[in-house]
């Protein structure tokens, strides 16, 4: 059993940069823990403080409850597999595997058990004796892997494991590390800036910007339920469309004014508009490709917009709409004969919008639920 607690913990580069700001997480035993974020979030700097390859600057790191902040990184029983491979390319496959463990001092039958162990989960007993150089980017990875897995750590990292893989062996080595995970029953920490990767691997996930977390969740409550604008922006792919609107009540109901027309909400959005008190004012409305349906038609009203272009993608098609002086991206079924130039209409599925405060970015929603637990 093994669990992992930062606190507060802080990084300030010796330049002054500031890297990671007052990060807090509790990894449980078995997680599968994805850091994600865009280039330069912070999210190798937080990796490498776990493994001890970075000082913590401030705050705290505890391992089963043991304070790691000055433990060297041979001692804090992690693994860590890195984006270049990092093999020594003099070594075959075994000895790069047992490395490791001759440092240590282990009986040599027992480096023997645990390296065929490992080689025979990731398909690698055929290729022991090669060198790193006759194997290809997938096969490398998984040598890398094996590496980790000889030493039967406490918890795995991972930094950016695939990116150096063509697409399709990514998305087959991405699928072998979840059954790794599945297998070896260990927490996993895993760093990309890839929101796929993250969605599909992730227990829970971590979204950083700027060295400050985000969110952190389950896959489905980040796409479902995003506390602030930068999440719904970046999980998810096309993006969440934002379009600038107000709350506006009329005859009783809170409606949403944007672009010039104006659309009904339902209940759910009307209370969190009403108890967060933002009746009468700007609000960002986010709204995902998916929740949007388009419709041709040979009226030109105030809501309208014309098709600019179609991607099609096999199983789906992306419009491009222009709406006023927005584009708008709608995901829809390729069968529903759309071409450049046509005029559509464009509905919101009610209960999937989401909306946002103008300055801070925050979820009115999640806001709302907030007050309501207090
Ligand atoms: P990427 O995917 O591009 O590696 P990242 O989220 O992993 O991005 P980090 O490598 O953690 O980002 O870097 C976070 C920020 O800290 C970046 O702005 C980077 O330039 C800065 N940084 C990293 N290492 C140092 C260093 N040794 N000294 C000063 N600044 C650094």
């Amino acid at each position: 059993m093994s669990s992992l607690k930062m606190v507060n913990v802080n990084k300030v580069y010796p330049n002054g940069f500031h890297a990671v700001k007052d990060m807090n997480l509790e990894v449980k035993d078995n997680e599968f823990i994805v850091f994600v974020g865009p280039s330069g979030c912070g999210k190798s700097t937080a990796l490498r403080m776990i493994a001890g390859l970075e000082e913590i600057s401030e705050g705290e790191l505890l391992i089963d409850d043991e304070v790691m902040n000055d433990v060297s990184p041979k001692d804090r029983d992690i693994a860590m597999v890195f984006q270049n491979y990092a093999l020594y390319p003099h070594m075959t496959n075994y000895e790069n595997m047992a490395f490791g463990l001759k440092l240590r001092k282990m009986p040599k039958e027992e480096i023997d058990k645990r390296v065929s162990e490992a080689a025979s989960i990731l398909g690698l007993t055929p290729i022991l004796k090669n060198k790193p150089k006759q194997l290809s980017g997938g096969q490398r990875q998984r040598v890398a892997l094996g590496r980790a897995i000889v030493r039967n750590p406490k918890v795995f990292l991972m930094d950016e494991p695939l990116s150096n893989l063509d697409a399709k062996l990514r998305v087959q080595t991405r699928a072998e590390i979840s059954k790794l995970h599945q297998r070896l029953k260990t927490t996993f920490i895993y760093v990309t800036h890839d929101q796929t990767e993250a969605m599909t691997m992730g227990t829970r996930i971590v979204v950083l910007k700027d060295g400050v977390v985000m969110q952190v969740d389950s896959p489905k409550n980040l796409y479902d339920k995003p506390e602030n604008k930068f999440v719904g922006g970046f999980i998810g792919s096309p993006q969440m469309n934002f379009i600038n609107g107000k709350a506006v009540e009329r005859g009783g109901e809170i409606i949403l004014d944007y672009l010039g027309t104006s659309f009904t909400i339902d209940d759910e959005r009307q209370t969190g508009l009403r108890e967060t008190d933002y009746v009468n004012k700007e609000v960002t409305i986010g709204i995902r490709p998916e929740h949007l349906t388009v419709e041709i038609t040979d009226e030109e009203t105030d809501d309208t917009g014309i098709v600019e272009v179609t991607e099609l993608l096999g199983s789906e098609t992306y419009l491009f709409i222009k709406l006023k002086e927005e584009t708008i991206v709608a995901r829809v079924d390729p069968n529903l004969d759309l071409e450049v130039g046509n005029q559509v209409k464009i509905k919101m599925k009610k209960d999937k919008v989401h909306l946002f405060d103008v300055k801070s970015e925050e979820s009115i929603l999640h806001k709302a639920r907030g007050s309501r637990e207090k």
